[in-house]
């Protein structure tokens, strides 16, 4: 069933903007419906909306917790009136089952009401009384924010950001991605409507737009989600006005999987099928690689299909029983295309799993049938590069000193998971070198919005998430009264 396409505006200083021209977004499981336009704005609208932020800025940031945070819990009550509508968008648009936008949805939620009840406490001035006098330690707003985000979970790394960086007492200007450019903005308008003009702006486009938002001497900070590449252009455009920065990039995360591992634990084993697969593969923290010790290797295979060929059911986004949807664009199929061919050419087994469950929406949309490679070399392109689609390789490892050392062969350092006897797995988990390590769970499944997450080595720098989430957006600022005025070794 198609639907009407629906068209987005842009925001800039609280009202509506129509961008001279609009790029069309098309539905992946049925690339010729065209499901709505987004603006493809100008550098000189870009400009017009971080000057709205940076004047909106100096009355914004005196504005008072209890203020933000009404207007903030206001938001939140109108996204949660509008969700299965913003819902069904998200799921036309991006290709991810329904049940899996909602999942998103209220992920957000969880961490939009969380930033509103602790951004008081973690923010509020600490005041120190001390031997040597008084000091206050303020978090003041840090100015305005240019907010990039990627495709593969608009909502929710749009929100990661809006509300810690209003709540803090920013302004922002938001970028979401051309490639799921639509949901997210409803999101942006509900919550802009909420705060005075100027503190969230909305802007869409390519790079035209993604440039001035990240060398404009104005913008003070970037809020950067999206892959490691556009990073190093980000961080050479920002270079020059040495812009704050938090960076969420790629990852390539490893599963690994002891030999005290029940291969016959049902449950388990699902757990590591989704964290695979959920989002047709296409989530930063997915399970990418997955490490199993020899001794069990051969029953895990086994037993890791059986679950994999009940789970996975690909098919529309809207059907109660799928739980995979389409790929989200022709070049990420592609690309992953690519990893599995290359990997068979190589001589590495290739074993489809699941079911395709229309077979005619299969042909006509970005549709991938979700692999499993066996016998791929440990430095094979789809071991070591971040595949970003339904496709995971299993390779084995002889003991722990091995799967740590395979583990942190990598450029990215996002999340990893050890799976096994709990002791054990934790002696295991501390020397991988990830900004998280979940035991027995593994991607979105072991996500907590209350506790940090960000990336090492070229996975990123910084935090979102937890009270790590809300400091990313203040600058410490100490406000010293010594009771020693005078130094006692400077001269009179
Ligand atoms: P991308 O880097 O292609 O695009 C991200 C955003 O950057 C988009 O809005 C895009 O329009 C914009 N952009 C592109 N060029 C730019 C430039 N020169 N200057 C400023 N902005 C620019 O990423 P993507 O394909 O949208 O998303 C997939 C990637 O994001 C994957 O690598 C994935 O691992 C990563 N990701 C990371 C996390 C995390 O939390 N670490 C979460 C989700 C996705």
């Amino acid at each position: 069933m198609s639907v009407e396409p629906i068209v987005i505006d842009s925001i800039i200083n609280g009202k509506k903007h129509k961008a001279e021209k609009q790029a069309p977004r098309e539905n992946p499981a049925n690339p010729e419906e065209v499901v709505g336009y987004a603006p493809l704005n100008t550098k000189d609208e870009t400009i017009q909306a971080i000057d709205a932020a940076d004047q909106a800025f100096t009355e914004w940031r005196q504005s008072s917790f209890e203020d933000r945070i009404s207007r903030m819990r206001r938001a939140i009550q109108k996204i949660k009136d509008n969700a299965s509508d913003i819902a069904a968008l998200l799921s036309r648009e991006h290709g991810k089952a329904l049940y899996d936008a909602k999942g998103e949805i209220a992920v957000s939620l969880m961490w939009m009401e969380f930033a509103c009840d602790n951004v008081m406490e973690v923010l509020q001035d600490e005041v120190n009384e001390h031997d040597g006098g008084k000091t206050i330690i303020a978090r003041d707003a840090i100015g305005v924010i240019s907010a990039i985000s990627p495709w593969n979970y608009p909502i929710s790394l749009s929100t990661i950001k809006i509300a810690p960086a209003l709540l803090a007492g920013n302004t922002m200007v938001l970028k979401p991605s051309p490639l799921a450019p639509l949901a997210v903005s409803r999101v942006a308008e509900i919550i802009a409507g909420e705060f005075p003009a100027g503190v969230l702006n909305l802007v869409h486009g390519e790079a035209e737009v993604g440039v001035e938002l990240t060398s404009n001497p104005k913008v003070a900070k970037i809020a950067f989600t999206g892959g490691t590449e556009t990073a190093k252009h980000i961080m050479k455009a920002a270079a020059d006005t040495i812009k704050h920065m938090t960076l969420e990039l790629g990852g390539n995360d490893a599963a690994v999987v002891l030999e005290d591992f029940d291969v016959n634990d049902e449950k388990a084993m699902r757990r590591i099928v989704v964290s695979n697969f959920l989002t047709a593969g296409q989530i930063c923290m997915i399970a990418k690689r997955v490490y199993v010790h020899e001794s069990i290797y051969d029953s895990f295979i086994e037993k890791y299909q059986e679950a994999a060929d009940k789970w996975i059911r690909v098919g529309d986004p809207f059907a109660e029983d799928v739980t995979i949807g389409p790929v989200n664009n022709k070049k990420q199929m592609e690309f992953v295309q690519g990893l599995i061919d290359d990997s068979k050419q190589k001589g590495a087994e290739v074993i489809k799993l699941g079911k395709i469950m229309d077979e005619d929406l299969f042909k006509q949309g970005y549709f991938m049938q979700p692999t499993l490679v066996l016998g791929a070399d440990y430095d094979d392109p789809i071991v070591e590069q971040e595949q970003f689609g339904p496709t995971v390789p299993i390779l084995p490892f002889k003991d722990d000193e091995h799967a740590i050392h395979l583990a942190n062969k990598s450029i990215y350092g996002l999340t990893s998971s050890v799976w096994g006897k709990q002791e054990h797995a934790v002696k295991v988990a501390k020397r991988i070198q990830a900004g998280t390590t979940m035991i027995n769970t593994a991607a979105i499944q072991g996500l907590d919005v209350r506790f940090p997450f960000g990336g090492v080595k070229q996975s990123g720098i910084g935090r979102e998430y937890g009270k790590e989430g809300l400091l990313a957006y203040a600058e410490t600022h100490v406000i010293n009264m010594p009771d020693a005025l005078d130094l006692p070794y400077i001269p009179e």
